[in-house]
């Protein structure tokens, strides 16, 4: 299945299917005219299980090399982002080069800022190997951390395409995939109340998450991303929907320390958290009850780390680069698949989140 994102900077297919990654020369091809070397960046652990495949596939129509980055957070830093630049550079690429992402939301991230700032910008493509990456590699979102924040430095850098096989995900680790799955769940819940109810249905452990399924729930997901960022490429309106369960997400990961809970878990908690708090600010059930239980399936946490302190997560909370005024600005629930933007009082949520 192709689905197309439409942005003013440019418009890509995203390729969704099992088995495809085959076709990637012809992926290429199609969406990078004239490229002459190819330059792959993949993690350790996507290196060892499916890097030589593809190295042999392209190195019949192209000139294709290789790095490998360590795998982890930690990778998304000045250190690994100078260690790329400089193979790049010593090997020759230039402004007709393409730079090929292998990994999760790591790579794609690191991959995409050093394609965005290579001699001003090069083209990239996005092959996602986690569930996570679904909603990564779409959006041109790129970035790598720095010691006071994550993501600070980066930049809006669309792929010429994104190329996503879900036979990858059959290697993945369980809470990997869970991780993943709380970006497509967000995204049912922010937009589209069938495909939630759909979701909440059909999917009611991790197993669930297999072939077909497993294959609508990304094109679903990825489709509802793409719709986002279409209208708001550079986030200045809608695209903020996305953050929905980040704001305390971010907190949590932050206050835990990143590696110490993955993405999908802060979130979870995040959405539950701010479906509680449209709740009392509209004394209007959304079901957080009943979310709340279909996520402790899969075993996400839907509460707070006892360990964590109310008045810190807050502070982190507003530390958020999305805070203008002095208030915390969450995207809540109207309903199910409609959200809407508000400040919320210090006292509402510290009580809260005590
Ligand atoms: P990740 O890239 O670190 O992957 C998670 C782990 O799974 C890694 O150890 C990796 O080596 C391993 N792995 C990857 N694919 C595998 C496979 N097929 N089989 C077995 N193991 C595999 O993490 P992630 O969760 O994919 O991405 C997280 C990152 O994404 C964060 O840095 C976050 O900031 C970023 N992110 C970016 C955006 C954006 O819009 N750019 C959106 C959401 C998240
Ligand atoms: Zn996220």
């Amino acid at each position: 299945e192709i689905v197309t994102v439409k942005t003013k900077s440019k418009e890509y297919p995203v390729y969704i299917g099992s088995g495809i990654i085959k076709e990637l020369p012809r992926f290429v091809g199609e969406n990078c005219k004239s490229v002459s070397k190819v330059l792959v960046i993949s993690d350790q652990t996507v290196s060892q299980l499916y890097l030589q495949t593809i190295m042999d596939q392209l190195a019949n129509t192209y000139e294709a090399i290789s790095y490998v980055i360590p795998s982890g957070e930690s990778s998304k830093s000045f250190d690994i982002y100078n260690k790329c630049q400089t193979f790049a550079l010593a090997n020759r690429l230039d402004r007709s080069s393409l730079i090929i992402a292998l990994g999760g939301g790591v790579v794609g991230d690191l991959a995409g800022f050093v394609a965005a700032t290579f001699m001003r910008g090069i083209p990239f493509i996005q092959v996602p190997t986690t569930l996570l990456a679904h909603d990564s590699a779409v959006g041109g979102k790129v970035a790598i951390n720095h010691n006071l924040g994550k993501n600070m430095i980066g930049a809006f850098h669309q792929p010429n395409a994104v190329v996503y096989d879900i036979d990858f995900m059959k290697t993945l680790p369980l809470d990997e995939l869970r991780s993943g799955f709380a970006e497509v769940i967000k995204h049912g819940l922010i937009w589209d109340n069938s495909f939630f109810e759909w979701l909440s249905e059909e999917i009611t452990s991790l197993e669930d998450l297999k072939e077909e399924k497993l294959q609508y729930a990304v094109v679903k997901g990825i489709s509802i991303k793409a719709e986002v960022v279409s209208v708001d490429e550079e986030e200045k309106g809608i695209r903020a929907f996305l953050n929905f369960g980040h704001t305390l997400g971010h907190a949590i990961e932050a206050e835990l320390g990143y590696g110490n809970i993955t993405h999908g878990d802060g979130v979870a908690i995040g959405m539950v958290f701010a479906m509680k708090v449209g709740e009392t600010l509209s004394n209007h059930e959304i079901y957080s009850e009943r979310i709340a239980n279909w996520l402790q399936k899969f075993d996400f946490p839907v509460t707070i780390p006892m360990q964590l302190e109310a008045t810190k997560l807050l502070s982190r909370m507003k530390h958020d680069k999305k805070v203008t005024s002095g208030k915390v600005r969450m995207v809540l629930l109207k309903e199910i698949g409609e959200v809407e933007i508000v400040e919320v009082d210090d006292e509402r949520l510290l009580s809260l989140l005590a």
